[in-house]
C-alpha cells in the first residue's frame, strides 16, 4: 500500500504527528513534512492544565515523541514555521519566512486557538492556557498569585482551578451559564463538579456577567460584577472557549464552517487536502450535523482517518467521540455526546465520588459521563462502538455491573 505521494502537513500538535506516525507505521514511502509555528516540537497539551501546572511533570516528558523520531522515521520537521498562504493551482503552500512546500496531498492540522477578550487583552495579568509558552508564563508567576479569576466555567478553568486551590491560592471561578460545563454535560454533572470545587475552597459564581474590568498601568485590578460585586485580583485567566484556526483554509477558498468542514474521509471541499483535528468540522455517526470536537482522541481517529484514505486502506471502523478531566482526585470519563437527551439513568454513589451518568434520547443510549468510575466508561464506549442495543430498563432493573450488562446484550 505504499505512497510516494509528498505529503504536506500544517500544524505540528497532537493529529499531526499522529498521522505522521501512522503514515510511517503503515508503510507510506514519500516525503512528510511537518510545519509548525511553535518552538517545541509535538506536544500534549492536556497536562499543561493538569500535571505540568502543578510542576509534577517535566517540559520533556510533554513531548508526543523524542527528537530521534524525526530523523529515524524520515519525518520532516520544521518549528518556528507558519503557513501564511495555500496555492491550490500549483498545490504548494508558503511560508512567513519566505519559504515554500510542494505537496500532493495537503493536511490542515492547526488547532484552535482561544478566545480572547480584545478590551483586556493588552493587559499584562491576563493570559489564556493554549500552548507550552502559556502554560511556562503561567507557572513562572504562580509564587507571586494570592487572588486568581478564572473566567469561564468549562473544563480547562475548573482543571487550572483545582491546581491552582491546590497550592494555596484564592481563587474564584466566574460563569455567564446558570450551571458549570453547561456546553458539555448534564446538570448532575455540572452540580457534581460544583459542589466538588466548593468543597475544596473555589468560590464558585454562577450567572454572573462581568460590567466592568478595573485595570491600572496596564494591570488588571478588580473585575466587577452586574450585582455590585467587586473581585480583586492578581490574575485574570480566560478560559471561554476556542475558535477554530481556519482561516488559510477560508482564504484558498476551501468550504468552511464552525471549523474547516470535511467528509468521511477527512477530505475538504478539495479533494488533495484533508482537515484534521480541532480545526475541522466531521460527520459523526447517528450525528444530524457535521460538528467540530476538541478532543485528543478525536485528533487521534481524524489522523488515522486520513492515513488510510492516503494509503488506500480501508477507513478504520467507527470510534465514538471520547474526552477525559482530572480535577483533585476526580477523574471524569466521557463516551459520546450528551446533546439532545431526554433522559438520564444515574447508576453508582454520587456522595463517594463513584458514578456514572448514562444518557439517553428518548430509548436510545447516546453517552455516558463515569466519575471515577472506569467500566462504566469502558462498558458505554463498547455499546456506542457496536452499537449494542442497551435500553433504560436494562439499567434500571438490576445493579449488575455495567460489564456484565454489556456481555449479556452481546451475547443476544
Ligand atoms: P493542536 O495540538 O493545537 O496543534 C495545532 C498546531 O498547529 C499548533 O501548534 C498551532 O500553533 C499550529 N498552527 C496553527 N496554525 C498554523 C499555521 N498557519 N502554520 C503553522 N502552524 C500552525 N483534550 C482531551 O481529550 N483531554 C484533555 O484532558 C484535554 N485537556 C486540555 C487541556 C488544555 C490546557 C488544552 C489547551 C487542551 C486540552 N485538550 C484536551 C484538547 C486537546 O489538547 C486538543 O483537542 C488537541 O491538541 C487537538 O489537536 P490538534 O492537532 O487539532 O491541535
Amino acid at each position: 500500500l505504499a505512497s510516494k505521494d509528498r505529503i504536506v502537513i500544517v500544524g505540528a500538535g497532537q493529529a499531526a504527528i499522529q498521522l505522521a506516525q501512522t503514515l510511517r507505521m503503515k508503510g507510506h514511502a514519500g516525503p512528510i513534512t511537518l510545519l509548525g509555528e511553535e518552538s517545541a516540537p509535538p506536544y500534549q497539551r492536556p497536562p499543561l492544565s493538569k500535571a505540568f501546572m502543578k510542576g509534577d511533570l517535566a517540559e520533556e516528558k510533554l513531548f508526543l515523541k523524542p527528537l530521534s523520531f524525526y530523523e529515524n522515521k524520515d519525518v520532516g520537521l520544521c518549528l518556528n514555521t507558519r503557513v501564511t498562504g495555500i496555492d491550490r493551482a500549483n498545490k504548494t503552500v508558503t511560508c512567513a519566512d519566505g519559504t515554500s512546500h510542494d505537496y500532493d496531498r495537503l493536511v490542515l492540522a492547526t488547532g484552535s486557538r482561544p478566545r480572547m477578550l480584545d478590551s483586556i487583552a493588552h493587559l499584562e495579568n491576563v493570559q489564556v492556557l493554549r500552548g507550552l509558552e502559556d502554560a511556562k508564563a503561567l507557572k513562572a508567576r504562580l509564587s507571586d498569585l494570592k487572588h486568581v479569576t478564572v473566567l469561564g466555567g468549562g473544563y480547562i478553568g475548573l482543571e487550572a482551578a483545582a491546581v491552582l486551590r491546590g497550592m494555596g491560592i484564592d481563587v474564584v471561578v466566574l460563569e455567564r451559564m446558570p450551571r458549570l460545563l453547561a456546553r458539555v454535560t448534564g446538570e448532575t454533572i455540572s452540580d457534581y463538579f460544583l459542589r466538588l470545587h466548593r468543597h475544596h475552597g473555589v468560590n464558585i459564581l454562577c450567572d454572573v456577567e462581568v460590567t466592568e474590568y478595573v485595570s491600572s498601568d496596564d494591570r488588571l485590578t478588580a473585575v466587577k460584577l452586574a450585582d455590585g460585586r467587586d473581585i480583586a485580583t492578581d490574575l485574570l485567566l480566560v478560559g471561554i472557549g476556542v475558535l477554530p484556526n481556519q482561516e488559510l483554509a477560508e482564504e484558498a477558498g476551501l468550504e468552511c464552517g464552525n471549523g474547516i468542514i470535511v467528509d468521511e474521509d477527512s477530505r475538504t471541499s478539495d479533494e488533495r487536502i484533508y482537515a484534521i483535528g480541532d480545526c475541522s468540522m466531521r460527520p459523526l455517526q447517528g450525528q444530524p450535523q457535521k460538528l467540530r470536537l476538541e478532543s485528543v482522541p478525536n485528533a487521534i481517529d481524524q489522523a488515522d482517518i486520513v492515513a488510510a484514505h492516503i494509503l488506500g486502506a480501508e477507513r478504520p471502523g467507527y470510534n465514538p467521540p471520547w474526552f477525559w478531566s482530572d480535577q483533585y482526585d476526580i477523574k471524569i470519563q466521557t463516551a459520546g455526546l450528551f446533546t439532545g437527551h431526554t433522559h438520564t439513568v444515574v447508576r453508582g454513589d454520587i456522595e463517594v465520588g463513584r458514578f456514572a451518568v448514562f444518557y439517553f434520547e428518548s430509548d436510545r443510549f447516546i453517552a455516558v459521563d463515569a466519575i471515577n468510575d472506569p467500566q462504566s466508561f469502558m462498558a458505554g464506549k463498547q455499546v456506542l462502538k457496536l452499537s449494542i442495543p442497551l435500553k433504560r430498563h436494562h439499567l434500571e432493573e438490576t445493579d449488575e455491573p455495567m460489564m456484565s450488562i454489556v456481555k449479556k446484550l452481546q451475547q443476544k
